[in-house]
């Protein structure tokens, strides 16, 4: 059942979703070669808890360990902080967090470079970057979520790019995941339609070469099946009258 939020609930959610992007402006802050991703994790509970009332909604989220999903080059989500993880030059962490308040939930990711990166690395998060964009600005009223992942998917593919199938967005609210699921790929006017009230986590997971997938023996992680590089951005999105409204803006 897809729900949907009051005006009231809306505000609650963008307040947690600041939390959640003034952690991922923290982790831009501090990432740097040497670092691992236990660090990471740590600074980013403690900066989360500072808000009272505020708890890390990944922590327990069907038995996950940590604070944040950090996932390294090949990598594309669900990687589990590790202090035996350690930061390179030339890397890049897709690193993913959810805040809770209030009973309600917000959902953000962004992928960062560690110290200099290769051009076509920076390439992919700008594309990927792009995708989200270009998925947000379809989130309003009387479209489809085909119409979200149909422009995330062409943004991708003009680029040269896979764009992850077994992997998708969803909806957020009281309940982390929600219906309904908000694939990176699709159709126009395909799938549910967009109503005001709906929360939304938008969030294309990008690869240089083929998207498929396969499962780290932790169960956890997924990486790309070929060991391409991989990019993962994301944002909690309100469908509001007046358009997709950015819950998880700094
Ligand atoms: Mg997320
Ligand atoms: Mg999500």
């Amino acid at each position: 059942m897809i729900t949907l939020k009051s005006a009231r609930e809306i505000d609650v959610m963008a307040r947690a979703g600041r939390i959640v992007a003034g952690t991922l402006a923290l982790m831009r802050e501090i990432v740097r070669p040497g670092l691992t991703t236990e660090d990471l994790d740590r600074a980013a509970e403690e900066f989360i808890r500072s808000h009272e009332g505020a708890t890390p909604s990944f922590k327990g989220l069907y038995g996950f360990p940590k604070t944040l999903c950090t996932s390294i080059d090949v990598e594309i989500v669900h990687g589990i902080p590790s202090s035996r993880r350690v930061l390179d030059e030339g890397s890049i962490v897709s690193v993913d967090v959810g805040a809770q308040l209030e009973g309600l939930h917000a959902d953000s990711a962004t992928t960062i470079g560690v110290g200099r990166i290769p051009p076509e690395t920076e390439r992919l998060l700008a594309v990927t970057q792009a995708c989200l964009v270009a998925g947000i600005a379809e989130a309003r009223v009387g479209n489809h979520v085909g119409d979200i992942g149909h422009a995330v998917q062409q943004v991708a593919e003009e680029a040269g790019y896979g764009v992850v199938r077994e992997l998708v967005g969803h909806g957020i609210g009281t309940r982390f995941h929600e219906e309904p699921q908000v694939p990176n790929y699709g159709s126009p006017k395909r799938g549910p339609r967009l109503l005001e009230g709906m929360t939304l986590a938008i969030e294309p997971m990008i690869t240089i070469g083929n998207p498929a997938t396969k499962t780290l023996a932790d169960k956890w992680t997924v990486v790309t099946a070929d060991g391409s590089l991989s990019a993962h951005f994301e944002h909690t999105v309100a469908i509001t009258a007046d358009g997709p409204r950015i819950l998880t803006a700094a």
